[in-house]
């Protein structure tokens, strides 16, 4: 029972903090019960952690141009205590279909990256920026990119989860995804190949496989898999020569 509580109250406290000008803040008396109670409590696990995000996700209308267009709202998938997490931009047509992100043809080209360092799309998190498909006018096809706005309103979400799963790598797919964590426009020349940080985290940052699938030359394609080699190094990871020397 205690779990749910704590819960409610932390899910209120959040909201205030993103929704208010105030700082919530509690006596040192209310504080000290908190912590009595926690103390007593099991230590919930990352998952546990990330349900009643998910939670507050799903029923979201911080947007509501894109809460009228969304199928559904789109969070994260993957090990809550992964080493690894992606992050995209948003969800497209097929995610926003099926819930999960990069399920479409880019998607599956990240699969066969994240496989092709040794891992599953089970052994990472991937997650986006936006977690509500960009909206488009009714019977456009495709996909547009998050405005800064939106993303700028959602990126709480994403800080959440990270904080809970405390990856020791970040990569940032593509321009636009950047910004979103960031805060600043660059381009992929400027910026990808080479380590920033989000919040102290190492993010890498590297093209969206979109971006390989319409620029199919071997030169960009090794640019990505420059940049995870470095991301394995930085993993600990043993890097064997056939990875060493692929081209995707
Ligand atoms: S994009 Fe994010 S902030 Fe906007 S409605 Fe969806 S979940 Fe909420």
């Amino acid at each position: 029972m205690l779990g749910p509580a704590l819960d409610l109250v932390l899910s209120a406290l959040e909201q205030i903090r993103d929704t208010s000008e105030r700082t919530p803040c509690a006596s040192r008396e209310t504080l000290n019960r908190l912590f009595a109670v926690t103390e007593t409590t099991p230590a919930r696990t990352s998952a546990d952690l990330l349900d009643p995000i998910r939670a507050r996700v799903q029923v979201c209308t911080k947007c509501p141009h894109l809460v009228r267009s969304r199928t559904q709202t789109v969070f994260g998938v993957g090990n809550p205590d992964a080493d690894l997490m992606f992050v995209g931009e948003a969800p497209g047509a097929d995610e926003d279909r099926q819930g999960e992100p990069f399920v479409g043809r880019a998607g599956q080209l990240l699969t066969r990256i994240i496989q092709t360092m040794g891992f599953s799309r089970s052994d990472v998190y991937i997650a986006n920026v936006l977690k509500c498909r960009p909206d488009m006018p009714s019977g456009s096809p495709g996909n547009r990119a998050p405005t800064p706005t939106e993303m700028r309103t959602c990126l709480p979400y994403l800080r959440e989860q990270i904080e809970i799963i405390q990856p020791k790598v970040l990569v940032a797919l593509g321009a636009v995804a950047v910004e979103g964590l960031l805060g600043t426009r660059g381009t992929m020349r400027e910026l990808r190949g080479r380590w920033h940080s989000f919040n102290g985290t190492p993010l890498m940052i590297t093209y969206h496989p979109a971006y390989l699938l319409r620029n199919q030359s071997p030169s960009e394609k090794r640019k990505v898999w420059e940049d995870m080699l470095q991301v394995l190094e930085h993993l600990g990871s043993n890097i064997t020569e056939k990875q060493r020397t692929y081209f995707l």
